[in-house]
């Protein structure tokens, strides 16, 4: 009898999974198996709130599973020893992995083919399961990656996207493999209060809804912070239960201008992850040095806290700060804004910023988060690398009429419209009314000539 396993790693779905069809067309009997990487957990990678959402999807993944007569196999430890330690419990002669891109990913893969083939098993890596294409499918005459987005899009939606794969129907495991207790939610400590649910089924709903409705209206409201007229969909990107192929054929299918902005965010997400791919140092180090002498010490740090903290006296930029803390989640506005006001205003390395980043989403991942932070601090792929978003002005145009700020700093709340924005420039008396909320720690043409000359561009 042959038999398989199946690797999952951040593709925790049924739907449309390429290794697990090609272990089930190819043997009688699969064990799908899902290792708690020690690593991850070492790296400091494993945080709270993503571990709650990984949670839920592993149970929803063990439960479609057994609906199918199979079960989910969970360890945990080394990755390597783990998954060598299952496939000889399971006499198999092929492991089956998607393909990432992360420096991390690219070592676990490495030292996985040796293991596996010094015992005589087969690893079999599968591209276009965390990604649309293969990241360095598409790539310019002159390098190994795009460096630029446009001309990388443009390549990008004239390729052919594989078709999506149907769920399997039956899964067959050997008896005789044992598995951990699977992880719970409520075995947490410290989650974000505000966090939605994982799994597959919960986000099968979730992009239905999103396909029925809110997709039609995205190119015009994508950007409105009140309006929370995005997706919400990153989170089951991030862990994979949801398929990046599926959602361009289903969005395409829906068609409109909406769509194809959608469709379009979907491909910054692959240009991000072929980035990396390519120069997985990008992760830590400058994608291209400005020669930044970041501010540190006492007062940049107090400045770090405060803009943590959600209390910089901007009150959009404390707002989103604010949302990322309950939700684990912020709006892309959000997220240029406050990493802008960061990097630039503050001027204060990119680093911090996407620590803190990493330590609360629920969709925090390697490739977007670390990758977007250049982008928005300039050291990235950005073509107007600094240029620097003005809060107040930014505030504005998209939480014109304050809906936003008042939903996420209770202090401002008795502030009517766009008055919300700018509490600095109320009168004394009237100022007095609202002093539960701070004085702005930098001014923006401070900030912005600190910013310039540290840039040579005064
Ligand atoms: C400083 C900063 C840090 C970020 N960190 C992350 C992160 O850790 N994880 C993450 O998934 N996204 C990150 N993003 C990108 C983006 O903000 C989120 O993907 C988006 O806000 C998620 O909400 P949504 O699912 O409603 O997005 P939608 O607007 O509905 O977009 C659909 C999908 O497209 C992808 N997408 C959208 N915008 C981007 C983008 N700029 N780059 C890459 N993919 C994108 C996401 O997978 C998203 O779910 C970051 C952006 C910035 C500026």
């Amino acid at each position: 009898m042959a038999t398989s396993v199946v690797l999952f790693t951040r593709d925790l779905r049924l739907h449309d999974h390429p290794p697990l069809r090609a272990a089930l067309d190819r043997s009688d009997a699969v064990v799908p198996l899902f290792v708690r990487d020690r690593a991850v957990g070492a790296a400091g990678f494993a945080a709270p709130n993503r571990l709650a959402l990984l949670a839920d999807c592993l149970r929803d993944l063990d439960s479609g599973l057994r609906d199918r007569g199979g079960r989910l196999v969970v360890r945990s430890g080394d990755l390597v020893e783990e998954v060598c330690a299952v496939a000889g419990e399971a006499e198999a002669d092929e492991v089956h992995l998607a393909a990432d891109v992360s420096a991390h990913a690219h070592r676990r893969e490495e030292l996985l083919r040796s293991a596996l083939s010094a015992r005589g098993c087969r690893l079999h890596v599968h591209d276009a399961v965390t990604t649309v294409l293969a990241p360095g499918s598409v790539t310019p005459a002159s390098s190994d990656h795009f460096a630029v987005f446009t001309p990388y899009f443009r390549r990008w939606s004239e390729r052919a996207v594989r078709e999506p794969l149907a769920a399997p129907r039956r899964v067959r495991v050997p008896d005789g493999v044992g598995s951990e207790p699977l992880p719970a939610r409520g075995d947490l400590t410290g989650l974000s209060p505000g966090l939605p649910t994982g799994g597959e089924r919960d986000a099968r709903k979730r992009l239905t809804a999103w396909l029925r409705g809110g997709i039609a209206g995205y190119a015009d409201h994508h950007d409105d912070l009140a309006g929370d007229a995005t997706s919400r969909l990153s989170p089951d990107l991030h862990l994979g239960a949801l398929s990046p192929v599926e959602l361009v054929h289903r969005a395409r299918r829906a068609g409109g201008p909406g769509a194809e902005a959608f469709v379009r965010q979907l491909a910054w997400r692959d240009f991000h992850h072929q980035v990396l791919a390519a120069r997985p140092h990008a992760s830590a180090a400058d994608y291209r040095t400005r020669h930044d002498r970041w501010r540190t010490g006492a007062a940049a740090e107090a400045d770090a806290a405060a803009w943590r903290d959600g209390r910089t006296g901007y009150p959009v930029v404390d707002a989103a700060m604010r949302q990322l803390r309950h939700e684990g989640w912020m709006h892309n506005r959000g997220r240029l804004l406050v990493a802008s006001f960061l990097t630039k205003t503050l001027y204060v390395d990119w680093r911090v910023g996407a620590r803190h980043f990493l330590e609360l989403l629920v969709d925090g991942d390697v490739a977007n988060n670390q990758l977007n932070w250049q982008w928005v601090a300039g050291t990235g792929t950005d073509t107007r690398p600094h240029r620097v978003l003005n809060p107040t002005t930014q505030a504005r145009r998209f939480d014109p009429g304050g809906a936003y700020v008042r939903r996420w700093v209770p202090e401002l709340a008795g502030l009517a419209g766009r008055s919300v924005h700018e509490p600095w420039r109320l009168a004394r008396a009237a100022r007095a009314a609202y002093d539960a909320y701070p004085d702005p720690i930098v001014d923006l043409s401070e900030g912005l000539d600190r910013f310039r000359r540290a840039r040579g561009r005064d």
